[in-house]
């Protein structure tokens, strides 16, 4: 019986992923921080670290919803995790969970975004806001956590970062500023760390299917006068995948970047978009 190219796909595309699925990352047993995963993509990142045998110290501003992905963690896949209830955004919130993840190998940096607006909007103390959470944070637990890499001759940080570092989005201008920022001190400091087997690279998040996107989407809703499902309806013909991302996918890119697989990836920017931003390099 002649098989048609439809189900050769499909046959293909079920034989990768259960391929990936088994691909072992040689991390299990090591430990990591996960910043601002108690939802959303640090928690996808989370998941992916876990499932691969990481033990874990998570952190979100909100004890509820932390705790709860601590236990559903713990219970899926066995491993230790701490959860964290604090702002990693202040100096007090960054100290806690250093002191909770001690040792740790691998750091996902991750914040909130920062609001939309116009140019014109925004104050001294509001660039301030953005540049503590999405670029002086993610700097203060790096220079906290890599000495430590760096002695043993080992580590993996992934900051969270957004597609805006690659293509602007001009209602984010506060993000685009403090975003940006960040990238650069990772672009040399990546180069200072990797002689001691620390690797540090940024993923750049495209539209994906969290509380964010819904906020994003609630933000354009109200900005056209159209349904949020317009919205969004409207923002998916714009990628070429004609979906948003998961955060599922983007912690599976997190999990490999952390693996021993990627030692020799060093100060990249990787974009995760659906191929929305359209550009050669
Ligand atoms: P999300 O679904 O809203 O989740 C954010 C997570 O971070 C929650 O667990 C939240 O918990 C925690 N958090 C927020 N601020 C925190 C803080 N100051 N300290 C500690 N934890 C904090 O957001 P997301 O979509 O995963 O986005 C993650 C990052 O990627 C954001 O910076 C966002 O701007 C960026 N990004 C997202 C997209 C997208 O489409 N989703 C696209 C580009 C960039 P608490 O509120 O309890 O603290």
């Amino acid at each position: 019986m002649a098989i048609g190219r439809k189900s050769l796909r499909a046959w293909a595309l079920r034989t990768a992923l259960r391929k990936g699925s088994d691909m072992d990352l040689g991390i299990k047993g090591k430990r990591a921080i996960v910043c601002a995963a108690s939802k959303g993509l640090g928690r996808g990142c989370a998941e992916a670290l876990a499932a691969a045998g990481v033990d874990l110290v998570i952190n979100a501003r909100t004890a509820g919803p932390l705790e709860e992905t601590a236990s559903v963690l713990r219970d899926t896949y066995g491993v230790s995790v701490t959860a964290v209830a604090c702002d990693i955004a202040n100096p007090e919130g960054q100290a806690a969970v250093c002191a909770a993840g001690d040792g740790a190998d691998i750091l996902v940096n991750n914040a909130g975004g920062p609001p939309p607006g116009l140019w014109s909007d925004w104050e001294r103390e509001d660039f301030i806001a953005a540049l503590d959470a999405n670029m002086l944070a993610p700097i203060a637990m790096m220079k906290a956590m890599m000495p430590a890499m760096m002695d043993r001759g080992w580590g993996r940080v992934v900051n969270i970062t957004s597609q805006s570092v690659k293509a602007p989005i001009p209602v984010l201008g506060l993000s685009n500023a403090a975003r940006t920022g960040l990238t650069g001190y990772v672009a040399g400091t990546s180069r200072q760390v990797a002689p001691f087997g620390v690797t540090i690279n940024n993923l750049l998040p495209g539209i994906h299917d969290t509380d964010r996107a819904v906020a994003l989407d609630g933000g354009v809703s109200r900005s056209q006068n159209i349904s949020i499902e317009d919205a969004r309806a409207q923002r998916e013909a714009s990628i070429p995948a004609r979906r948003y991302g998961t955060a599922a996918e983007f912690g599976a890119m997190c999990a490999f970047l952390c693996s021993v697989h990627a030692g020799f990836v060093v100060g990249q920017n990787i974009l995760l978009d659906g191929g929305a931003t359209n550009a050669t390099i």
